[in-house]
């Protein structure tokens, strides 16, 4: 029998399975979607690998290598991932070794040590200090902490006359946590009868005996009993000499935990348009008919109930539901409201997760053990089968597609999947994507819409603040005079109150007033942002950091100036000018640990701060009801993108933070500060008028000819040097010129917007066309000629849909 396997060699990507003899040891073990451990290349180096494919025959039966190992008895990936996969790599010009790494759990990445062999042990004798280092084994690890790094010349010498050989091991870190565990052997009234010869002093051994008297015949964690009946593990193990209980090693979940407790919910009763809505859905439901529902529903019009009764809808019909949230920080106020209503039926992924427990909740899945699975994007390739309905939530949100290979959308996975399990596809949005507006529009997909508030029916008012006029009238370019007086209004009345900013950091950047330097990146065209909390100017895209200087580097001089705010400086300047004021703050150096997301709005939540002031991270799904006034600090900052998608992009942010506003019985309110007070995507998100905007914005993209009337790729080429990677761009633009349709449009190549990250410098194609089968494939060839160009040290990436044009 034969395996085809999909070799994890970094270098050596190929879409091409290998082929391996299956050893009869194995030939009963092996199925279709296992990991193996196979030697690979001239030097039969052990790799880690998939099984695609098993098959009696083969056209290359001569010279095949045997599969070394079996890595674990169940299959990984079951048939449909396997079909998903290949799919996704396809469509998305990438690998499907990438696939498989990001369809599962971390821990089952392969990772490779290396070792050193002793082939001719005899030859070591004048060798003290390599005989040493083996001493009686015959392989050990070759790293730093084993072997001194001057031996190395020696070993490498060694080497060459085959007395060692260096080696590669495959380490499965796919770790099962175990727990002891015991159960009672003998009967009730044996145990009673111990307890009666008991001593009096032997009170620990009296409170095991009655336990044991009325304990589960089951397998019961040692921690716990030990615990509730303050015991300890010596009674416990001398209970196991005298033959009263069996111990063994139990295995147990690590299951993610929120910080505080989930009451339980009910399901509300849902009004006239939610209802109308759910019925759609639920029908579909139990139809078992592929179909995608547009629900576009206001901020607050009551979505999420939706979801939740669509989801207890499915699981009456003995079928599974997945439902994707954008991004970490909505997770676990999304992740409570599930677990809620469905408990522990519910298993969560998303990057917030430790391994351990990410592995042990794909576990739970994978054994149907769970039939509610809420997460992140990846959480698209959850194992669940069965599935009967699938929800994206803010469907809009760019986080749904990977910005390293592979770049698949979650919406075209998800819609792969309903389509192979005859499932109902809802993507929820107040504000959708143009794509899928534009699809609703032509009955691809269909439309639902919900356009009041659950709760009051009110949205709520917003005021546009002009800040140049607010700065001729001597404010400051932070806040408006109109906006403090909002703020300290709500403050009064003990209301909440959102503010955004869409800048982290302290200031944006340093500039000297004697000679105009501004201090830069090292390893990108950049200018440093100032973080005034550590004391150092970060760069937000590869991380280097240096001290804030007192002096100019480039004149000496000392008078240097501080342009631009970010949330650190909003946050020192709110205590200055409202001292009273509570703040929590909230962007990425404020999460960065376990669990603070969830901790900074719960304590938001009981009202143990007023102002909850972050980037856009709080702009989305956040539901207090004691939140009446939001304020947008600079609604210009996703308009100057260098981007297509820059107005979608600040009309769905400024309507979903005034969301935020008014969700409980007290009406809301929205201050929007900006110097483009007549935009059309500022204009219209204040009037919170979707539609509006969807028909204006689609004229535009049609006159522009950009999505979704044009399909886009993008084509990036990275180098060290500028010179290789513009030859690069040329070459395959060239190359590609020749092979397109006439209708498809080829723009640049051109520098990055940011000619050069992390030393790298960048060139791009842009590609917009309709329909164009031979571009598709020219892609698909040139991945594999990407490989080949990585050796000269030039990156392709491909990406299809782009939503980051740097
Ligand atoms: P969305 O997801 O559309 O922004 P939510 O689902 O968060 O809206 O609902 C907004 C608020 O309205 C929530 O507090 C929710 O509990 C409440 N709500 C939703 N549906 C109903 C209903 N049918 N009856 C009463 N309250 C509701
Ligand atoms: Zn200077
Ligand atoms: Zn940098």
């Amino acid at each position: 029998m034969y395996a085809q396997v999909i070799v994890d060699v970094p270098t050596m990507q190929t879409n091409q399975p290998y082929t391996y003899h299956i050893p009869s040891l194995f030939s009963e073990a092996l199925i279709r979607g296992m990991r193996v451990v196979v030697p690979f290349g001239k030097g039969n180096r052990l790799v880690q690998g998939f099984v695609t494919d098993i098959s009696d025959t083969t056209d290359q039966p001569d010279k095949l290598k045997d599969i070394s190992q079996i890595v674990e008895l169940e299959p990984v990936l079951n048939d449909e991932l396997l079909q998903l996969a290949t799919w996704v790599a396809d469509y998305n010009f990438a690998f499907r070794i990438s696939v498989f790494q990001t369809m599962l759990p971390n821990v089952m990445r392969a990772r490779y040590s290396k070792v050193l062999r002793l082939i001719e042990p005899n030859e070591l004798n004048h060798l003290p200090q390599i005989q040493a280092l083996f001493a009686d084994r015959d392989e050990v690890p070759f790293d730093v902490d084993n072997v001194d790094m001057t031996l190395v010349p020696t070993l490498l010498k060694l080497q060459k006359k085959r007395i060692i050989e260096i080696g590669y091991v495959v380490n499965n870190r796919a770790k099962v946590k175990k727990i002891n565990a015991f159960k009672p052997i003998k009967s009730v009234d044996f145990y009673q009868e111990q307890r009666q010869q008991l001593r009096p002093s032997a009170v620990k051994q009296a409170r095991l005996l009655s336990y044991l008297m009325q304990s589960p015949q089951t397998f019961v964690p040692v921690k716990e009993v030990i615990k509730s009946y303050q015991l300890d593990y010596a009674v416990l193990k001398q209970a196991e000499g005298k033959g009263w209980i069996v111990q063994k090693p139990l295995e147990s979940y690590r299951i993610p935990k929120l910080s505080t407790p989930v009451k339980n919910s009910q399901p509300l009763t849902l009004n006239a348009e939610q209802q109308e809505a759910y019925i759609a859905i639920a029908n579909n439901i139990s139809e078992n008919d592929t179909k995608t529902f547009l629900l576009e529903g206001v901020t607050g019009s009551g979505k999420t109930e939706i979801y939740l009764q669509a989801i207890a809808k499915a699981l009456s019909e003995g079928q599974t539901a997945l439902m994707l949230v954008p991004e970490i920080t909505l997770t676990p106020q999304m992740v409570r409201r599930v677990k809620s209503r469905f408990g522990d039926d519910v298993a969560v992924m998303h990057s917030g997760l430790s391994d351990g427990e990410r592995y042990d909740e794909w576990r739970r899945i994978q054994r149907s053990e769970v039939h509610v699975v809420v997460g992140a994007r990846s959480a698209v390739f959850a194992p669940l089968k069965n599935i009967g309905l699938i929800i994206i939530d803010e469907e809009h949100e760019s986080s749904y597609k990977q910005d390293e290979n592979p770049r698949y959308h979650a919406r075209d996975v998800a819609q792969w999947r309903a389509n192979f399990h005859h499932a109902t596809l809802v993507l929820g949005s107040a504000t959708p994507s143009l794509e899928s507006r534009a699809r609703a529009q032509k009955n691809v997909y269909h439309l639902l819409t919900l356009e009041h508030r659950a709760t009051n029916g009110m949205l709520p008012e917003t005021q546009v603040v002009d800040m140049r006029e607010a700065i001729k009238h001597g404010g400051d370019d932070i806040f408006s005079p109109q906006l403090i007086e909002a703020i300290q209004n709500r403050l009064t009345k003990q209301e909440q109150i959102v503010l955004m900013l869409n800048r982290r950091g302290y200031a944006n950047f340093l500039v000297c007033r004697e000679c105009g330097f501004t201090p830069r990146c090292i390893n990108c065209d950049v200018a440093l942002t100032v973080h005034k909390d550590i004391s150092r100017l970060v760069c937000h895209y590869c991380g280097y950091s240096e001290t804030i200087p007192t002096k100019c580097k480039n004149c000496g001089s000392t008078r240097i100036r501080q342009f631009g705010s970010g949330t650190q400086k909003v946050a020192e300047q709110l205590s200055e000018q409202i001292p009273q004021a509570r703040v929590i703050r909230m962007d990425v150096d404020t999460t960065r640990r376990k669990g603070s997301t969830d901790q900074l709005l719960t304590a938001f939540g009981n009202h143990e701060a007023d102002i909850l002031l972050g980037t856009q991270m709080i702009a989305k799904g956040l539901d207090f009801a004691n939140v009446t006034l939001v304020g947008v600090l600079n609604a210009d900052t996703t308009l100057s993108l260098p981007d297509f998608r820059a107005s979608e992009r600040t009309f769905q942010l400024l309507t979903q933070v005034s969301g935020r506003a008014g969700r409980g019985d007290k009406p809301g309110k929205v201050i929007m500060q900006t110097f483009n007070p007549d935009h059309y995507a500022i204009q219209l998100a204040r009037q919170q008028d979707y539609e509006a905007f969807y028909h204006q914005e689609m004229a535009l993209r049609h006159a522009w000819k950009y999505t979704p009337y044009y399909f886009t790729i993008q084509i990036k080429f990275a180098h060290e040097k500028i010179d290789e990677s513009a030859k690069a761009a040329y070459e395959i633009a060239n190359w590609l010129k020749n092979i397109i349709d006439n209708e498809t449009i080829m723009l640049g190549p051109a520098t990055g917007t940011i000619p050069r990250i992390k030393n790298k410098y960048y060139y791009r194609l842009v590609i917009k066309y309709r329909h164009d089968e031979k571009l598709i494939q020219a892609l698909g060839s040139l991945i594999k000629k990407g490989q080949q160009l990585q050796k000269q040290g030039i990156t392709i990436i491909i990406d299809r849909e782009p939503i980051n044009f740097m």
